[in-house]
């Protein structure tokens, strides 16, 4: 690489009144401090943060960033609007700019490089910045196709908002007795806990993947980027933690590769392939799983390949399997 390609880019500042939707949404939850809050409040907040993170990682990430799983279009759809009630703008804008990070990893075109532009950056800096608010559609084509996806991409408030009625509906109903109480302070203090603070939280959630996770944890395959393992972020957002396992095969649809690398958006995932909603989950080849790195990878497949006909031979046809395809 040379000097010049490691320049890094002009990053615009952001534009305060553009920004001041996102700053408000900070502070919402805590008019929480005149409305009070139940206990059902949150338990709200603590649900729809972990159903969010699974659409979120499930869905913009797995699904339509890296087509890790195969499904049917009405599904897909669910997926899409499921994944937008975060609140993390359209499916299609997300997942273009994710693609950009894979191919840019901790280069100056990578859109959140946090070794190239720092961690409040990285973290929310290019979020608010005016550089990528459009959507790429050219890196996102296959997707792109789908008029009712184009209509989320564009339409990307319906979801939260829909999901924000339905929250102050509930708090009507269960703090007030009636859903007739939702524009009452019942249904306001869901709105604020349980709806907002957990959409700040999940913000923030997805938003340490792309700063803290190239910077703090451990490395178990040689990349060529800043990605890396961690435990405590894997269980905060579903699994999102072993992300230099992601980095170095992107296209599995587990992100742990080994069983104690709990990865808990990939067990939903098979519950959703196990009643037939999603199927063809892409796993993590066996010379992929034991490698260091890509050279180290070609030669172990290259091992197992050869030592296949000795295998058969031996009767070990289910080790020959778990060899070439096994996860
Ligand atoms: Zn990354
Ligand atoms: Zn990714």
């Amino acid at each position: 690489m040379t000097e010049t390609s490691l320049t890094p880019q002009v990053r615009s500042k952001p534009i305060l009144k553009q920004e001041l939707a996102f700053l408000f949404i900070h502070l919402l939850p805590l008019a929480a401090l005149w409305t009070g809050a139940s206990t059902f409040d949150w338990m709200l907040c603590f649900f729809l943060y972990l159903y969010r993170m699974f659409w979120v990682t499930g869905g913009y990430h797995r699904y339509f960033a890296h087509k890790s799983y195969k499904t049917s279009r009405w599904f897909q759809f669910v997926i899409a609007f499921m994944a937008e009630t975060s609140a993390q703008k359209g499916v299609l804008w997300w997942a273009a700019h994710h693609r950009h990070h894979h191919r840019h990893s901790d280069t100056p075109q990578d859109p959140h490089s946090m070794k190239i532009y720092g961690f409040w950056y990285s973290h929310v800096g290019w979020i608010v910045g005016p550089d990528f608010k459009e959507t790429d559609y050219k890196v996102i084509g296959d997707y792109a196709k789908y008029p009712e996806l184009m209509w989320l991409n564009k339409h990307y408030l319906v979801p939260p908002t829909v999901l924000a009625l339905v929250v102050m509906a509930l708090g009507g109903w269960v703090n007030g007795g009636s859903i007739l109480t939702m524009f009452t302070s019942d249904g306001f203090s869901s709105l604020f806990i349980g709806f907002f603070l957990s959409t700040v939280i999940l913000y923030h959630g997805t938003f340490s993947i792309n700063s803290i996770m190239h910077k703090f944890g451990k490395p178990r395959y040689e990349t060529g980027e800043e990605s890396k393992n961690n435990l405590l972020l894997a269980l905060l957002t579903l699994g999102e933690g072993w992300h230099n396992n992601h980095h170095y095969y992107e296209v599995a649809s587990r992100q742990g590769f080994f069983w104690w690398e709990i990865d808990i958006t990939y067990y939903i995932l098979r519950g959703l392939g196990a009643v037939g909603l999603i199927w063809d989950l892409k796993e993590v080849p066996r010379h992929i799983k034991d490698s260091k790195n890509k050279q180290h990878a070609q030669e172990l497949k290259r091992q197992m390949e050869r030592d296949r006909p000795t295998l058969v031979r031996n009767g070990s046809q289910k080790a020959v399997e778990e060899d070439v395809i096994g996860y």
